[in-house]
């Protein structure tokens, strides 16, 4: 048993914890981060980027169905979900070997094992106990069930279906947000029958309402099939498939059900509520500023209710690592942080809906332009829009995009929303042409009073 001392211990190793030590070693402080599984946590290894690497496979596997809608003559002979799994895994592995990299050239020391926080200022791995001047607790969060309803066999979670070897010819996708609706977009690229359960009443209902019509107007076009509205009541499930029943007394048979309701705090266990730490449904609670009722004690990235986004863990680990080394870092704007979900077509949005902006302000002008205006749009035969929700006599406080590709442009809406811009801040800045971006800049010269390409 020995004991450690360093300016920052750091309790798990993910989006937010890797971002937290990063900096901090950056400012000169001496870093302890323990990880208990692999560096790089959900995003890396079970999230954000083993999923955008299967919808990419499927958005090739498109592109050769549909040659012929470009005059290219092609077909699809099949998905070989080996070849497509070492696709996925290899880019992990060279993201996983950067980072084991950054952590070496940072100095951050990495203790491998599984820590316990012990209150005020430790994190104890196998009997040896690391003292820290300041503590970030960062353990993440894990994918969530329904009561009764048990992980096993053909009732997987996101965990399960990202390693899967084989594509299941129908499958149930319980739960229409992000993670459900880029499940159902793969496989439904890949070949499967897909049908959504959502039980509010509309897929992706985190977005602006407009946004979920668009979507469910191209899914429904794909073949997609989705049920909102409806809650689920069971589940059974045998070598032969899985009976999924619902509140309407609709059964649904399928291979598979992907239970993908939401991710819970992985905060139980690691002595957080033991030592006094304030938590409220498994959450940590801080106050903007990260900071958990215990001194020096801070949170960051999925155990902090909000956003469960690996960049808002980023920015919260490097905000927390500024903020203990004294730089009064500007508070994080939780509104201000991009949302993408990259389905096919693509949602991508920051700020506020015309729901949220009418109940903030009492008022809010909105302006939608169309995709069928966007000439690289119209080349990727792919439709959408751009929605603006303007506050009265205020800048554009929010940005909501649909469409192929369209999470890119998520890029400059952040920097309009964030910089606070009104329409006549914009509508001079020039757009390439052409690009999809044009359809941003199309839609700040209509709300500044200058249409260029707009019918009507
Ligand atoms: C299928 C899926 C797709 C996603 N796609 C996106 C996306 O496209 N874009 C996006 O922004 N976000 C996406 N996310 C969300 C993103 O992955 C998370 O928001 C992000 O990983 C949260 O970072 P974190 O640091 O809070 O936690 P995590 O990344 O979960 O890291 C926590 C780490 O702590 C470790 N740990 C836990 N307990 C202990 C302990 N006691 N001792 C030591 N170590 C411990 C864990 O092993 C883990 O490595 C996705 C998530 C999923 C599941």
């Amino acid at each position: 048993m020995t004991d450690t001392s360093a300016d920052l211990v750091i309790l798990g190793g993910g989006s937010g914890g890797y971002a937290c030590a990063f900096r901090a070693a950056e400012l000169g402080l001496s870093v302890v981060l323990v990880e208990k599984d692999k560096l790089g946590g959900t995003c890396l290894h079970r999230g954000c980027i083993p999923t955008k690497a299967l919808l990419h496979a499927a958005e090739v596997a498109d592109a050769a169905r549909e040659g012929d809608k470009f005059g290219v003559k092609s077909s699809l002979e099949g998905i070989d979900m080996p070849g497509v799994n070492s696709y996925k895994d290899g880019v992990i592995s060279g993201l996983y070997k950067g980072l084991q990299g950054l952590v070496k050239a940072n100095k951050v020391t990495l203790v491998e094992g599984a820590g316990t926080f012990q209150g005020p200022n430790t994190v104890v791995v196998d009997g040896n106990r690391y003292i820290g001047k300041n503590v970030v607790l960062a353990t993440g969060s894990y994918a969530r069930s329904l009561p009764g309803l048990e992980i096993s066999g053909r009732v997987i979670t996101s965990d399960q279906a990202l390693n899967l070897d084989w594509i299941p010819e129908k499958v149930v996708v319980l739960g229409g947000g992000v993670i459900g609706v880029e499940f159902a977009s793969v496989w439904s690229s890949f070949g499967a029958d897909v049908t959504i359960v959502e039980a509010l009443p509309r897929l992706v209902p985190a977005e602006d309402e407009w946004a979920s019509k668009q979507l469910e107007r191209a899914f429904r076009k794909r073949g997609i099939k989705f049920k909102t509205g409806v809650k689920f009541t069971g589940a059974t499930q045998n070598d032969a498939g899985v009976s999924v029943s619902l509140e309407n007394g609709d059964v649904l048979e399928a291979d598979l059900l992907l239970v993908a309701v939401g991710r819970g705090p992985n905060t139980a266990g690691h002595g957080y509520e033991e030592s006094g730490v304030r938590m409220e449904r498994g959450f940590v609670i801080t106050d903007e500023r990260l900071r958990t009722n215990l001194p020096g004690v801070y949170a960051v990235g999925d155990i902090v209710p909000g956003l469960q986004l690996a960049h808002r863990g980023f920015q919260q680990g490097i905000f927390v690592a500024e903020d203990i080394a004294g730089q009064n870092p500007r508070v994080i704007d939780e509104a201000g942080i991009p949302r993408v979900t990259y389905c096919n077509p693509e949602v991508a949005s920051v700020g506020l809906t015309e729901a949220a902006a009418k109940e903030k302000y009492g008022s809010a002008t909105t302006y939608l332009y169309s995709l069928a205006g966007n000439g690289k749009s119209q080349i990727l035969k792919t439709s959408g829009g751009v929605k603006l929700v303007k506050a009265p006599d205020g800048p554009v406080v929010g940005v909501t995009l649909v469409g192929e590709r369209v999470g890119e442009l998520i890029g400059e809406a952040q920097l309009i929303y964030n910089w606070e811009a009104f329409p006549e801040d914009v509508a001079p800045l020039i757009h390439a042409h052409p690009t999809q971006t044009e359809a941003l800049g199309e839609a700040f010269l209509a709300l500044a009073g200058k249409p260029l390409h707009v019918h009507g």
